[in-house]
């Protein structure tokens, strides 16, 4: 297998930035671009990403939104749409190519042109709603991946795995009412957003087609693994996903600030694998890993380094899930099981 691992990576992904005070800055990623550049362009395919369209944005987004953002994204004018989520001149214009990475990177695999792939890409995307931008986020990235996807590929059985810290609920609200994108949340509870509850199960069509998962602060690898593996084996197994995208958030890293989860570095290795054992199984191995939250350099860069990895590794075999007790209460009580079968 050579080349079959797309990346898109871009400084133009620098451009937006407000304050380097502000947690979300390029230099989050900036050394991390140049890392993955030297280290990772002989064994994945570096793909040229592109701007996401209005038509694509509007999928998700509502044309008052995008009418407020851009009115007030001029030059000198920065806009705070709210304590967190800035805009300035190029702010619009990144979070459009932010998307179009993902866009373009989708394609590649629908062609069979990629087997996997990983967006290196901000600002990050779920915490935005269809009618605002919120916790960073502009635009929903995987959103709008979804819907092109649906729209371009006629596909109604995508699965989105969220493992950011932060529960993801601009992707929530964007597919809360169908059953042809299965959102799958794995988050700390009772922080920021402060949504995400067990008991949000989607509605109407969407019934059971929302998954959340609200773990305690100081959860780490082994809750996460059993947690993400025995979720992951059931709906996949009865889903059937004809693809697989992930915000892949890192701030529940130990050594993240952001929230109390206590994962390690390696541990974004294992889920890559897991994950990845899940498309192979369900969906000839199509993948499509966007970046979210990750507020330290350092352990951002080694994990998305550990994912890239578990990417480009081939696997011999099952990936065993250690049974973790703890865990599994939250598993089977949760009223998920009023859909799907354990
Ligand atoms: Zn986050």
């Amino acid at each position: 297998m050579k080349n079959r691992v797309g990346l898109v990576v871009d400084d133009r992904y620098l451009d937006h930035c407000i304050s380097r005070r502000s947690p979300e800055n390029p230099e989050r990623i900036r050394n991390l671009a140049n890392v993955v550049r030297n280290q990772y362009a002989g064994r994945c395919r570096i793909v040229q990403g592109r701007q996401a369209q209005m038509e694509d944005i509007e999928r998700v987004h509502s044309h008052f939104y995008l009418e407020q953002l851009k009115q007030h994204s001029v030059k000198d004018d920065p806009y705070s749409y709210d304590k967190d989520t800035y805009l300035m001149e190029h702010s619009i214009y990144t979070a459009q190519l932010a998307a179009g990475g993902c866009l373009e990177l989708a394609d590649s695999l629908m062609t069979d042109d990629l087997d996997s792939a990983f967006a290196l890409i901000r600002p990050p995307g779920h915490h935005a709603e269809p009618g605002r931008g919120m916790g960073f986020c502009v635009f929903n990235n995987v959103s709008i991946t979804a819907e092109f996807l649906r729209k371009s590929y006629g596909l109604n059985r995508i699965l989105i795995i969220d493992f950011d810290a932060h529960h993801g609920n601009g992707t929530q609200e964007a597919f809360y009412d169908t059953d042809e994108v299965l959102v799958l949340s794995l988050h700390q509870r009772d922080i920021f957003p402060f949504t995400g509850g067990a008991v949000e199960l989607g509605e109407g069509k969407g019934a059971g087609y929302t998954i959340n998962i609200p773990v305690y602060s100081q959860y780490g690898d082994p809750e996460y693994t059993f947690l993400l593996g025995r979720f992951l084996q059931v709906v996949v197994e009865q889903y059937l996903p004809q693809i697989i995208l992930v915000s892949a958030g890192y701030d529940a890293h130990q050594d993240d600030r952001m929230s109390g989860i206590t994962l390690t570095t390696e541990w974004f290795g294992v889920a890559t694998a897991l994950i990845k054992q899940y498309a192979d199984l369900a969906c000839d191995g199509r993948l499509l890993m966007v970046l979210e939250g990750g507020y330290n350099p350092v352990s951002l860069e080694a994990s998305v380094t550990e994912t890239l990895d578990s990417l480009l590794t081939e696997r011999q075999g099952k990936i065993g899930v250690m049974h973790s007790e703890r865990a599994n209460a939250l598993l089977v009580d949760h009223p998920f099981l009023n859909y799907w079968t354990l």
